[in-house]
C-alpha cells in the first residue's frame, strides 16, 4: 500500500488523551492512538504530532476562574509539554523512535523547537511531537498544528477529533446529518463550518495547506486517509 502523503501534521486534543476518564491521560487509550500512528510511520510516511492539553488545563477555564489569561495559558501551553512527553513514551514503547520539541523552553526536561532538526528527525523517519502549542499565549493549538504544518512542508494537517469528519449539522442530534467526503475551505466558510479554530483555518488556507477531519478512535482511519481512502473530511484548497 502506498501513503498519498510523505510528510503528515496530525493534530490531536489533549481530550483524545482522557478516553471516557474525567481528566488526564489514560494509558490504554494512548496506547491505541500510538498503536495507529505506528501503522502510518511504518509506510513511510513522515509523522509531526501536535498534541493539545486541555485534559489537563485550558487557559480560557483558568481565565474564566479569576486567573490572568495569559498566565493560564501558560500553563496550558505546559500541559500539553506533558501530554507530548505522555505521548512520545509510549511511542518508544511501541519501537518508534519519537523526539518531543517544546516552543517553550524546559531543556532539562525536553529540547526546544527547532524547525531544522525537526525535520531532520522527520527525515530519518522519527515521529516528533511537538509540545506547548505555538509558544504564545492567546493561541491554541489548532494554530500550533497549522503552523508547525506549513513549517515542515507537510502535505497535508490531519485533524483528529470524536466524530468521523464534517457534518451538515451535528449527527448526534440530526439523524439525517450527512458527513462531507469533500469540501472546499471557501465552501466551508460559506457554510460556517468549525474545521480548526479561525486563525489555524486562515493560516492553512493562506498556505494552501489542505486538512483533514477525521476519527482517530476508529481503527484503521488514520492509514485510510494518509492512503488516500475516502475518511473522515478532506478541506482542500
Ligand atoms: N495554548 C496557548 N498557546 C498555544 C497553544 C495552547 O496559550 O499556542 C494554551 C491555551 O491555554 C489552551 C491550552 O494551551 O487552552 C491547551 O491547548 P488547547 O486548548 O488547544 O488543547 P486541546 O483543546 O487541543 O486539547
Amino acid at each position: 500500500m502506498t501513503a498519498a502523503y510523505q510528510r503528515i501534521l496530525l493534530k490531536l486534543s489533549g481530550e483524545a488523551l482522557m478516553g471516557e476518564d474525567a481528566y488526564g491521560i489514560n494509558q490504554e487509550v494512548v496506547s491505541r492512538i500510538v498503536a495507529e500512528v505506528a501503522e502510518v510511520s511504518r509506510l513511510g510516511v513522515q509523522v509531526g504530532v501536535v498534541i493539545g492539553g486541555g485534559n489537563i488545563f485550558r487557559g480560557m477555564a483558568g481565565a474564566a476562574s479569576g486567573m490572568d489569561r495569559a498566565t493560564a495559558d501558560y500553563m496550558g501551553m505546559l500541559a500539553t509539554v506533558m501530554n507530548a512527553m505522555a505521548l512520545a513514551d509510549a511511542m518508544r514503547a511501541a519501537g518508534l523512535n519519537a523526539r518531543v520539541q517544546s516552543a517553550l523552553r524546559i531543556d532539562q526536561v525536553v529540547e526546544p523547537y527547532i524547525r531544522g532538526k525537526a525535520i531532520r528527525y522527520l527525515e530519518e523517519g522519527r515521529v516528533v511531537v511537538f509540545g506547548a502549542g505555538t509558544g504564545n499565549p492567546f493561541f491554541t493549538t489548532d494554530t500550533a498544528a497549522a503552523l508547525r504544518g506549513a513549517e515542515i512542508g507537510a502535505q497535508i494537517v490531519l485533524k483528529a477529533t470524536k466524530v468521523d469528519g464534517i457534518y451538515t449539522a451535528d449527527p448526534k442530534l440530526d439523524s439525517s446529518a450527512e458527513r462531507f467526503s469533500r469540501i472546499s475551505f471557501d465552501e466551508a466558510i460559506a457554510r460556517d463550518l468549525k474545521v480548526l479554530d479561525a486563525t489555524a483555518f486562515a493560516l492553512c488556507r493562506d498556505q494552501k495547506l489542505p486538512i483533514n477531519v477525521f476519527s482517530i478512535f476508529k481503527p484503521g482511519a488514520l492509514k485510510r486517509v494518509v492512503t488516500g481512502e475516502d475518511e473522515g473530511t478532506l478541506v482542500y484548497c
